[in-house]
């Protein structure tokens, strides 16, 4: 991570980046059909912070969060997750540093349907053949309200229990940063604010970097900072921000979510 190597935690918090990106650009197709997805965006993502990424439907934000998180890779400009720069990686590279780095949780949750709670939460690890630490587990597994339900497989749990699952899931390797996808999107409004004060909590409690990707200014509410996208380009950002704050925002980018 990029940091003024002094020890205080609250300079280290004010300068410590887990993710950024400097003049990123993301073209697809070509010709006649090309489409500018992002056109020069700068941005740091501070670690330790929850940042929301709003904006229009189309406007970059998918295409954002799957740069910074070493997903697909730019047509021009350079991204890093903490000191580690990912243009230019190669595939294997960035398949080792996403599974130690990085955490996602999906709108559809992605779990593995034939797997119990408890094997889904360890998969992270098994992948990138790495041991369990059985004291975090059991922070994040008692955190998420889960201990009862280990042996379950997804389609015995309901919509928010799969999210808190998917999350434990994100959390077990420790990441970096994780990455949420409309995470509360196929939830309703009561379960999916529990979801969002679990993330919230990871942030606060478990010293985690959350960045979500969210069309709702209610959940986005929840974040320390929003980032506001449109046309591909970053056109603004609140800090602490409220719903009514966030609503106006968007109401001056002058486009429905
Ligand atoms: P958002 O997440 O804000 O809805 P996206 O990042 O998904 O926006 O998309 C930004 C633009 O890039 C849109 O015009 C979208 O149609 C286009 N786009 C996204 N992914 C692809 C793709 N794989 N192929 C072609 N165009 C794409």
């Amino acid at each position: 991570m990029t940091s003024t190597g002094t020890t205080s935690p609250d300079v280290r918090r004010a300068t410590t980046l887990a993710a950024s990106a400097i003049d990123l650009t993301k073209t697809y197709g070509s010709g006649e059909t090309a489409v500018r997805a992002l056109d020069g965006v700068s941005v740091g993502i501070e670690a330790w912070q929850f940042t929301a990424i709003m904006g229009p439907s189309g406007s970059g934000k998918s295409t954002l969060m799957h740069l910074l998180a070493g997903l697909d890779g730019a047509t021009s400009g350079r991204v890093f997750l903490g000191d580690t720069e990912l243009t230019g990686l190669s595939d294997k590279q960035l398949t080792t540093l996403r599974r130690r780095a990085v955490g996602f949780v999906f709108q559809a949750f992605n779990l593995l349907p034939t797997l119990t709670a408890s094997q889904n939460i360890r998969l992270p690890l098994d992948l990138a053949g790495q041991k369990v630490d059985a004291d975090w587990e059991r922070t994040i597994i008692d955190g998420l309200g889960l201990s009862d339900r280990l042996g379950h497989r997804p389609g015995e749990l309901s919509g928010g229990q799969q999210q808190r699952v998917a999350l434990a899931r994100a959390l077990v390797t420790r990441p970096d940063v994780i990455f949420a996808d409309e995470p509360t999107g196929a939830l309703d409004s009561t379960t999916g604010a529990e979801v969002l004060g679990m993330l919230r909590r990871a942030v606060d409690e478990w010293g985690q970097t959350v960045v979500m990707v969210t069309h709702d200014p209610n959940a986005a509410a929840v974040a320390d900072r929003v980032l506001l996208l449109a046309d591909g380009q970053l056109a603004g950002e609140i800090l602490d921000p409220d719903a009514d704050a966030i609503l106006a925002a968007v109401r001056d980018l002058g486009k429905a979510l």
